[in-house]
């Protein structure tokens, strides 16, 4: 059995690619220095913030919450609020949302959910019905991406947020970027990095606290603090693609440890690169809700009177597919 490499005691983790072990206390060191480095190099917060952490209920967001409201105590100028999403999908929300409730009461955290059926209208299981019965296509992945990029911006906003942390780790990074390699899709390659640029009074500036952190030392982090959550699997994960990705990558860290940091410093040089080319876009602002937008009408409006959630304005018209 390994042992740790501070201190000789038997170890819970080997960091392969560090060639190092470490036993509780160490690894919790360990995983808390690397993540404050994390911080500083990005330089994701400033000594004033409003932190809203966005909470799915899967152990990265929690770990996230977790982290940031225990180092907010130890700065004075930092608050910390959770914002969760609830999609309405039956069978999988419910529980997340009761542990995750409990988790930030006893973190001593506030937080504000928000519901696609308040919001939007309709669940995401009603909105995949109205999908259909008007012929559009099955695209339950699509709905929620877009309606939860929506109302995490706009409820962030609304909460004051100075700047919106997520969960995402090292794994989602690196397979995100061969992700948009393999589908030669430069437009998602330009939003990935530890940090979105300064907000604007539309959008919140986002960081991922976890880019550096691979996803099995948020395991440990989640089991050595006691809250790993109960795995519940959104029913309507499609996960071919990346799962596939993920695989491939894990197997080549297992055999070449220290790939993925390698592909993580290729993935910021390039998403940088195509940046520079790709001039900055200033938002519109939605003629009908008032959110940021590419267009006259943001996607989620669109989404919304393709579904017959909304009246379609005379002036607009649908694009066509
Ligand atoms: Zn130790
Ligand atoms: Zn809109």
């Amino acid at each position: 059995m390994a042992k740790c490499s501070v201190c000789g005691k038997p170890a819970v983790y080997v960091a392969k690619y560090e060639g190092k072990a470490y036993c509780a206390d160490h690894f919790l060191k360990w995983f808390d220095k690397r993540v404050r480095k994390t911080i500083r190099k990005y330089r994701m917060f400033g000594p004033k913030e409003h932190i809203v952490v966005a909470v799915s209920g899967g152990k990265d967001s929690l770990a996230a919450l977790h982290y940031m409201s225990r180092l907010s105590k130890r700065v004075p100028g930092w608050t910390v609020e959770a914002l969760l999403i609830d999609e309405g999908i039956e069978g999988y929300r419910p529980i997340t949302i009761r542990d995750f409730k409990r988790w930030a009461e006893e973190w001593g955290v506030s937080y504000r959910i928000v519901s696609f059926k308040e919001e939007i209208g309709a669940s995401l299981d009603e909105i995949i019905k109205l999908g259909l019965e008007k012929g559009l296509p099955y695209q339950p992945c699509t709905y929620c991406g877009v309606f939860r990029r929506y109302l995490l911006n706009k409820a962030a906003r609304e909460m004051d947020a100075t700047v919106l942390v997520t969960g995402h780790n090292l794994d989602d990074e690196v397979q995100t970027f061969m992700m948009n390699i393999l589908r030669h899709d430069m437009d998602r390659m330009s939003r990935l990095g530890p940090t979105t640029d300064a907000g604007t009074e539309y959008f919140v500036r986002r960081a991922k606290i976890f880019y550096e952190i691979p996803e099995k030392e948020i395991v440990i982090y989640s089991m050595l603090h006691g809250f790993f959550p109960e795995f519940v699997e959104c029913p309507y994960a499609r996960l071919g693609f990346r799962w596939d990705v993920r695989h491939y990558i894990n197997l080549l860290e297992e055999r070449y440890p220290g790939i993925k940091y390698n592909i993580l410093k290729s993935a910021l040089d390039v998403s940088q690169a195509v940046r520079k080319t790709r001039p900055p876009q200033h938002p519109q602002l939605c003629k009908i809700c008032g959110e940021p937008s590419k267009g006259p009408v943001c996607r989620a409006c669109e989404l919304r009177i393709m579904l017959g959630l909304l009246e379609k304005p005379d002036w607009f018209e649908l694009p066509k597919k």
